[in-house]
């Protein structure tokens, strides 16, 4: 493939996805209970080898998967993708022992992963986390609160960051691997706009030792960083399969529905922001393919790539969901239409995995960081 293009594999596998989502994780997502963890569906996303193809992907891949699993059915899209953000940081750094503890069983769709990273007082500002990681003469006692962690409480693993050195900022935070079941975690759920399950944890003085840390003590953060940089430009291929199902709805009632003697996609001021929303929604597929085949390919500016990506699509996402509401009139805000639930879910991407303003600021440092000094 090129930057610009699929190949022929590629563009069947993508439609194979859309299908699959449609005929077979729909149904599977409307049983579900909105803010709960939908287990049948993630066994369905293991058994059709989805989860095996996730973990085992670049980043090029796991966007696709994204983009072409988020135009027939966005649970199914989040459900996979929280997989994958709870369990690559035990791909990436996790021993022997946790993969083959894990692995297997997030594979089959049978356990629940969660990456609990964010906190009341480090968001945005992640290096600020406070999770108390107190030495104890086995390991560590991991003390405090973590917030807005998605498939919490209800995930049978979460990936932890913790503070094991007081004022070292980055330098001093660990991941742990920690089961659900640990003595002195319990969670609460929150009742968010967006549909997909998160909530918040406690940790009262929770049990963890050296057998349970990802990767070394205190280098734990650059386990949270490698594992949202892959994440990045597939937050904005989520965002590109709700661009293109919002306009392809778009474009079939703008044509069908009739309004002063002809249909809407007749007046000028209707077509031409349907266009704007096509022409918006393939430059931010560009920007995330591109993005995506760089990290693959390892070439140099991939954050910055990445963050343009992940902006430049969420950011269009809204755009285009907002105009297809616009354009559909009242029935687009009917409990249960198709964009009044996209128009949920549409927004949180904008805030997670780094905010636009946070995508704005990695952009401009990286500018003025290679800029060619003047002679
Ligand atoms: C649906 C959903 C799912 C989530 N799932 C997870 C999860 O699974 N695991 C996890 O760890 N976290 C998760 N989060 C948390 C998410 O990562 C944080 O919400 C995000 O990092 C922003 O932190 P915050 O909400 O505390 O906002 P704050 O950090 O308080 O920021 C608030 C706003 O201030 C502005 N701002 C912040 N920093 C800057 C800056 N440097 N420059 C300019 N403006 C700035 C932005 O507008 C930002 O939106 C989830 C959040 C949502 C909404």
């Amino acid at each position: 493939m090129t930057a610009f293009s699929l190949d022929p594999a590629q563009t069947a596998w993508c439609e194979e996805l859309r299908t699959l989502a449609g005929e077979r994780l729909r149904p599977l997502a409307e049983k579900g209970e909105p803010g709960h963890v939908n287990r049948p569906l993630i066994a369905a996303l293991g058994e059709l080898g989805l989860l095996d193809r996730l973990l085992g992907s670049g980043a090029l891949d796991l966007c696709l998967l994204r983009e072409s699993l988020a135009r027939g059915c966005t649970e199914a899209e989040t459900a996979l993708a929280l997989q994958g953000l709870g369990t690559y940081p035990v791909v990436q750094a996790g021993t022997a022992a946790h993969r083959a503890r894990w692995l297997p069983e997030v594979r089959a769709g049978r356990a629940v992963a969660a990456f609990a990273l964010s906190e009341p007082g480090a968001g945005s500002d992640a290096a600020a986390l406070a999770l108390d990681a107190r030495p104890a003469p086995d390991g560590w006692r991991l003390t405090g609160e973590k917030c807005w962690i998605s498939n919490a409480p209800e995930a049978d693993f979460y990936t932890v960051f913790a503070r094991t050195t007081r004022g070292a900022g980055a330098r001093g935070v660990t991941a742990f691997l920690v089961p659900a079941d640990r003595p002195g975690l319990t969670g609460t759920p929150l009742d968010m706009l967006s549909p997909h399950p998160i909530g918040a944890l406690a940790f009262d003085g929770v049990p963890v030792t050296h057998d349970d840390v990802l990767g070394e003590p205190d280098r734990g953060f650059r386990v949270a960083m490698n594992t949202l940089n892959l994440f990045r430009p597939s937050v904005g291929a989520f965002a590109l399969g709700m661009a293109g199902a919002a306009l392809e709805a778009t474009v079939e009632h703008t044509a069908t529905r009739r309004a002063f003697g002809g249909p809407l996609g007749d007046l000028q001021a209707v077509s031409h922001q349907v266009a704007e929303m096509a022409t918006r929604t393939e430059a931010a597929r560009l920007l995330v393919y591109a993005a995506a085949a760089a990290y693959d390919a390892g070439e140099p500016g991939v954050p910055r790539r990445a963050a343009m990506a992940k902006l430049y699509a969420t950011e269009t996402a809204q755009f285009v969901v907002d105009t297809a509401v616009q354009l559909h009139g009242a029935r687009a805000l009917r409990r249960g239409h198709l964009l009044e639930h996209l128009y949920r879910e549409v927004r949180a991407p904008r805030i997670y995995e780094g905010a636009s303003e946070v995508q704005r600021t990695i952009i401009a440092k990286d500018l003025y960081a290679n800029r060619e000094p003047s002679a």
